[in-house]
């Protein structure tokens, strides 16, 4: 597997600190998204990994505010180059929603018009946002069609969804949301549809993109094998928190989180080959209106004490990323102290299933402030 090299870091583009989301269901408040914190800068490329019902997917409508009638953000803030997108009108945030951030979904097929076809969609989002004539704005959509892998664009200018392959229809998705020159790109499982090396083919089209546009890519997917191809620094949210965020390569190689060593152990190869020792992570995910107490994975963590049904757990920095300005971090009380004892490495994935509940704690240095986190139910 190839990891992506270190990113040049800079300011964070997309700051979100402390978001917090909350559906009113019949049965009562769940909180889909609870004290999320994420950056994002340029060029870089951050990949947002769990199991379905993790809240990622809810974590990304947030920051566009594209959520349902009954959910609703209640705490924390969505900064896009200091602007706190939380606090836009409504009006102000149509327009930035697209031309300052942009989103890919899982299904092209459904994102696209089906009675229009692909080059007038990717036109008209460059008329709107940037004022083009007709003429300049189709000569630009043809020039995305062909930036996007997309043969004979000219022709294809012309087709509509249903003329196309799917992986096709996820090119020319890609091209509408271009055209609109975001900042920031939100793909929310953009291969999940597609076969594997076509899965490969978007991914790399993605990075690619990225780079170039010098544009933050935040990569949403329960395929932590999709994140280590492109991203360079991964966030696992578990149950509407991040339980580890750091380096690729360091999650990657050394998990620290139970969950995170369970996701790669679990984890098929983008290639289609399945790991020998391939498990699954016992269980599922948690039911949002009855989150289990303490942290919400122990019913699944084999790795669990006493402890970890009645506290949850603080993010722990476990240390600074090559760029000395990012970090490394867990939420897990197997890290439970500051600068007591000394790290005594990862959590082998191979392992996950037999490991020994009572194993640990390894001791490194708390440094996160977690007053804006929220039992279920409290
Ligand atoms: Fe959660 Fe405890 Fe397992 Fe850590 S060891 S993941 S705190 S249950």
């Amino acid at each position: 597997m190839s990891i992506p090299q270190q990113h040049e870091r800079g300011a964070p583009l997309l700051s979100v600190t402390g978001l917090r989301t909350e559906f009113a269901t019949r049965g009562g408040t769940v909180t889909a998204v609870n004290g999320v914190d994420l950056e994002l800068r340029r060029g870089e490329i951050v990949g947002l990994v769990g199991e379905s019902g993790s809240g990622k997917s809810v974590t990304s409508r947030s920051m566009l505010r594209i959520l349902p009638p009954e959910a609703s953000i209640t705490a924390g803030t969505v900064e896009l180059d200091g602007v706190d997108l939380v606090a836009l009108s409504d009006k102000r945030m149509a327009d930035w929603r697209g031309r300052r951030i942009g989103m890919i979904f899982q299904e092209a097929s459904a994102a696209l018009n089906p009675l229009v076809t692909v080059g007038e969609q990717i036109a008209e989002g460059i008329r709107r946002h940037h004022g083009l004539s007709r003429r300049a704005a189709r000569r630009r959509a043809i020039e995305l069609l062909e930036s996007v892998g997309i043969p004979d664009p000219a022709r294809r200018y012309s087709s509509y969804p249903h003329q196309l392959s799917g992986g096709m229809q996820q090119r020319s998705m890609i091209a509408v949301v271009l055209g609109c020159e975001p900042d920031v790109l939100i793909a929310d499982e953009p291969t999940t549809a597609l076969d594997v090396t076509v899965q490969m083919q978007i991914l790399r089209l993605l990075s690619d993109q990225a780079a170039e546009r010098n544009i933050g890519l935040l990569l949403i997917t329960h395929n932590i094998a999709a994140v280590a191809q492109i991203a360079h620094r991964v966030a696992v949210m578990y149950a509407g928190r991040i339980v580890e965020t750091g380096e690729t390569a360091a999650v990657i190689d050394e998990p620290r989180h139970p969950y995170t060593a369970a996701l790669l152990a679990a984890m098929p190869s983008l290639h289609g080959e399945r790991n020998a020792r391939l498990s699954e992570i016992p269980g599922g995910v948690p039911d949002p209106l009855s989150i289990p107490s303490g942290c919400p994975f122990h019913p699944r963590c084999p790795r669990a004490f006493e402890r970890c049904a009645a506290d949850i757990p603080l993010s722990v920095e476990i240390g600074l990323n090559q760029d000395l300005v990012t970090s490394h971090q867990v939420r897990c009380h197997l890290y439970p102290k500051a600068g007591t004892g000394k790290t005594t490495g990862g959590v082998e994935p191979s392992t996950f299933a037999t490991a020994d509940a009572g194993a640990g704690p390894w001791t490194e240095t708390v440094v996160t402030n977690d007053d804006h986190l929220t039992q279920q139910g409290e």
